[in-house]
């Protein structure tokens, strides 16, 4: 950014707390404009054992699969946001269970939190930003073609509690999305 949204005054860039990251300062009026990461929500929806995957047909990670979700939009909950994205992305209408992971990703500045989420209604069929939408279970999921880390390391972990039938909340910093 250049200019203050509050006085038009030029606005220059200078480091945060102890050289980390940065911060846009107004010379004119002194207000600052924190560069804060942005939060994505994603949902894990298993029917019957089998995970809703969806195949992105925009970049980045076109042609590979994800699990329904995206960015959060401003003053929106996550958990919102989540339901939202699920149902714009496969068509399903979700109710969120609980928290399930949440994911650092300094690199791209974003933080991501990955819901359980059940299904409520609605058949899966791609939407606008989606060629295909799939259930996979543990052995047929496309493993080497998931668009994101965060979405394997949560679906690796997620099956692995399900065979130990208990569900943990999984915390991890993430150095390439
Ligand atoms: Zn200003």
């Amino acid at each position: 950014m250049k200019y203050c949204c509050e006085c038009g005054g030029r606005v220059e860039a200078r480091s945060a707390t102890q050289g980390v990251g940065e911060r846009y300062v107004c010379t004119a009026c002194g207000r600052s404009y924190f560069a804060s990461p942005r939060l994505a929500a994603a949902c894990l929806v298993d029917i019957d054992g089998r995970i809703l995957l969806t195949r992105r047909n925009t970049r980045p990670g076109y042609g590979l699969w994800n699990l329904p979700g995206g960015f959060i939009e401003t003053s929106e909950p996550a958990s919102r946001g989540a339901v939202r994205e699920t149902l714009e992305e496969v068509g399903l209408e979700v109710e969120i269970l609980r928290p399930y992971a949440l994911f650092q990703i300094p690199a791209e500045n974003v933080v991501q939190v990955v819901y359980l989420a059940r299904h409520l209604g609605g058949t899966p069929r791609p939407g606008p930003e989606s060629m295909e939408v799939g259930l996979f279970d543990e052995t047929s999921l496309p493993w080497g073609d998931l668009a994101l880390t965060t979405t394997r390391e949560a679906l690796r972990r997620y099956f692995s509690d399900s065979e130990a039938g208990e569900f943990g909340f999984l915390f991890a910093e993430i150095v390439r999305f």
